[in-house]
């Protein structure tokens, strides 16, 4: 498999046709938005931000890119969508948070600036690409020895489905219909043994919970549905 090959256009066109709404904070990307203090909060018991070189892979349109940013990272987001770095950066001259956008595969960056980054993130991406392995082992290359490279997604088992695709998808509209495939979904096992494969070792793992009650999210035990990892490579 060659670097370009590591995408599924038809995943690039879906959320790409969506771009011009995702910084409405009640539209279909609510969800990212509204997790996104959470995954702050995690990766921010990990790694000190402040002044530290990172990459955001997979940044779609920038929520986490920025947040990033606004707390004192020097962010650069990447992703295959050019709708997407478009309203990215557009966001960031609206807002004036100053993160850097690149429309360029994980793979191609990690081989033009191994070892560069302080800190990885990548989030909500991985369940979207043919072939994850490839992605965290950019990730791995990317970040420099000793550095913390976070990894979220979905949990393959038949409560995801249930909450991620039939209530998230079609109960509840909290996403849109044909979000999420669920034999995509990773594993939190099959997540650490990929990461130990290209040398990066687990430090934590921590669940997204949503209460349809509180139609709140929270961060806690219950690793089942959605969660982030945080990983280090070793110095
Ligand atoms: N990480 C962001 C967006 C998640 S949506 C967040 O959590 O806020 C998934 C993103 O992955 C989309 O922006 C999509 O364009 C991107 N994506 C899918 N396949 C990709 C690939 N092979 N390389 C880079 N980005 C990809």
């Amino acid at each position: 498999m060659t670097v370009s090959d590591n995408v599924h256009l038809h995943e690039i066109h879906k959320f790409g046709s969506q771009a011009e709404r995702w910084w409405d904070p009640n539209g279909e990307f609510k969800t990212l938005h509204q997790v996104n203090p959470l995954r702050l909060e995690f990766i921010q018991r990990y790694a000190d931000l402040q002044g530290k070189r990172l990459v955001d892979v997979g940044c779609g349109g920038g929520i986490l890119t920025e947040g990033l940013a606004k707390a004192g990272a020097d962010a650069l987001g990447v992703d295959l969508s050019e709708d997407l770095i478009d309203i990215a950066d557009l966001h960031g001259l609206e807002t004036g948070v100053t993160a850097h956008y690149q429309k360029i595969s994980a793979e191609t960056l990690a081989a033009e600036q191994p070892a560069s980054f302080d800190h990885v993130t990548c989030m909500e991406m991985l369940e979207h690409v043919p072939d994850p392995a490839s992605i965290i082992q950019a990730c791995a290359t990317l970040v420099k020895p000793g550095g913390m490279v976070f990894f979220s997604t979905l949990n393959r088992v038949p409560k995801a489905y249930l909450l991620a695709i039939v209530a998230a998808e079609h109960v509840l509209k909290m996403v849109p219909k044909g979000t999420h495939e669920y034999k995509t979904f990773i594993q939190p096992a099959e997540l650490s043994q990929m990461a130990r494969n290209v040398g990066l070792e687990l430090q934590g793992m921590i669940g997204i919970e949503y209460s349809p009650f509180t139609k709140e999210f929270r961060l806690g035990k219950d690793i089942d549905v959605n969660y982030i990892a945080a990983f280090q490579r070793p110095e």
